[in-house]
């Protein structure tokens, strides 16, 4: 049985604000928004993280990145600038071991996050 949260999510066994899809990728709103837009991008197959992302070789990461890039143009953020987060492994934040970007914009992004 599988007890990743993301995968349940794609599964639809748990709800989300689901805001763009594609044929390999979901985009669901986080619910502890950190910017008027923080979105999260993930593959819908299951890959841990980034780095496993990268491995798959396939064209995924590409897809993961368009639909980050579509989130923000949907978003009214992709002109005023947005940011794409992968936090990768605990010691960078990494809470959800389903690969995702998050995506932050609507207000001025400071350099460098914490
Ligand atoms: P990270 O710390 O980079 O692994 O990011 C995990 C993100 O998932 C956090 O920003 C959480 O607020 C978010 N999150 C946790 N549970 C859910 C959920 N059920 N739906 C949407 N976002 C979630
Ligand atoms: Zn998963």
């Amino acid at each position: 049985m599988n007890e990743c949260l993301f995968c349940k999510i794609v599964a639809k066994e748990i709800p989300a604000e689901i805001i763009y899809e594609s044929g390999r990728t979901l985009a669901f709103r986080d619910t502890n928004p950190q910017a008027p837009t923080h979105v999260l991008v993930i593959p819908k197959g299951h890959h841990a993280n980034a780095a496993m992302l990268a491995d798959a070789d396939d064209g995924l990461a590409d897809d993961v990145l368009k639909t980050a890039h579509a989130v923000a143009v949907q978003e009214g953020v992709a002109d005023s600038g947005y940011r794409v987060v992968f936090n990768t492994g605990p010691g960078a934040g990494q809470t959800i071991f389903h690969v995702h970007a998050h995506v932050l914009g609507g207000r001025d992004l400071t350099w460098p996050p914490g």
